[in-house]
């Protein structure tokens, strides 16, 4: 294998837990944005009714015509569906409020486990990395993502009961590796919205890391006043300040997950080697 940090493959990167509120649109807004300063191609999937990552990367209703529901249900293809946004080397599909009745929708459909699987198939091959931002639940949105997905990161909340809510997590991954995906990974567990001064959060993550071992981040996410500020914004935070505490890490998520991917060992605070 050569040494070259970029990928050959694009990496298809399913972001969920099945919570809501647990920082799984900010981490798709804001990992993208990190991973395309380091130049590589990103593309966002929305695939939450909800749209927030669709409106924080500054897309807003009006100019959503095609989305991921068009897709899903076979009425448009990803190209038709892609837009270019203001942050260079990224990419988005938008959701649309309509996304909530697709689960209905394809319940007659051949493959409605398949749907995304099937139109990412041959049509991403341009970005190095896609990632997709799922809704708060495990439905057939969901499903579909795990399928599509060659691997899952899970944003994990320190607060009560994180781990029971990401065991049901890990036995769809299970289940969904058994029945359609078998090289499903789980790419990883990030800690979000972490507070120092918080002895639960400390506690939490010391439970998580105890549980999962080296799956989770040495990067954890701060809770950041600016972080939440920036989609009323329509910014990611990285664009929205780029000097704040979470943009910093968020920076420093993208360069620990590029070292992941690259099967190395994370630096001692999750940054990538020197020279
Ligand atoms: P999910 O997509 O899992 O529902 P979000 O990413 O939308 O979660 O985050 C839920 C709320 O918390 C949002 O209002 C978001 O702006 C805020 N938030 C997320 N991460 C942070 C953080 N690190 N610091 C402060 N607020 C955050
Ligand atoms: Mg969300």
């Amino acid at each position: 294998p050569s040494s070259d940090a970029v990928p050959a493959a694009t990496r298809v990167i399913a972001i969920a837990n099945q919570k809501g509120g647990v920082g799984k649109t900010t981490t798709a807004i804001n990992l993208a944005t990190a991973l395309a300063a380091t130049r590589r191609s990103v593309l966002v999937i929305d695939l939450d009714p909800q749209g927030n990552a669709s409106t924080g990367l500054g897309i807003d209703r009006t100019a959503r015509a095609v989305t991921i529901y068009h897709v899903l249900l076979g009425e448009a293809t990803l190209a038709e569906a892609m837009i270019t946004t203001e942050i260079p080397g990224l990419s988005l599909i938008p959701s649309g409020v309509d996304l909530s009745g697709a689960e209905l929708e394809l319940i007659d459909f051949d493959r409605r486990e398949q749907r995304l699987h099937d139109a990412l198939d041959g049509a991403v091959a341009a970005f190095d990395y896609v990632l997709i931002d799922c809704p708060p639940s495990l439905n057939l949105l969901t499903l579909n993502a795990l399928v599509g997905a060659d691997a899952v990161l899970v944003p994990l909340q320190c607060e009560f009961f994180a781990l029971e809510g990401v065991s049901h997590l890990i036995k769809t991954v299970e289940r969904v590796r058994h029945a359609f995906n078998p090289g499903l990974e789980l790419q990883g567990i990030v800690l979000t919205m972490f507070d120092r001064r918080n002895n639960l959060s400390e506690q939490v993550a010391a439970d998580v890391r105890a549980y999962f071992g080296d799956k989770v981040y040495n990067t954890v996410i701060p809770r950041n006043v600016r972080v939440s500020e920036a989609p009323s914004h329509g910014k990611p935070v990285l664009i929205y300040d780029v000097k704040c505490s979470g943009s910093e890490a968020y920076l420093g998520l993208a360069s620990e997950l590029l070292r992941r991917e690259r099967g190395l060992p994370p630096g001692p605070d999750g940054s990538e080697p020197g020279p």
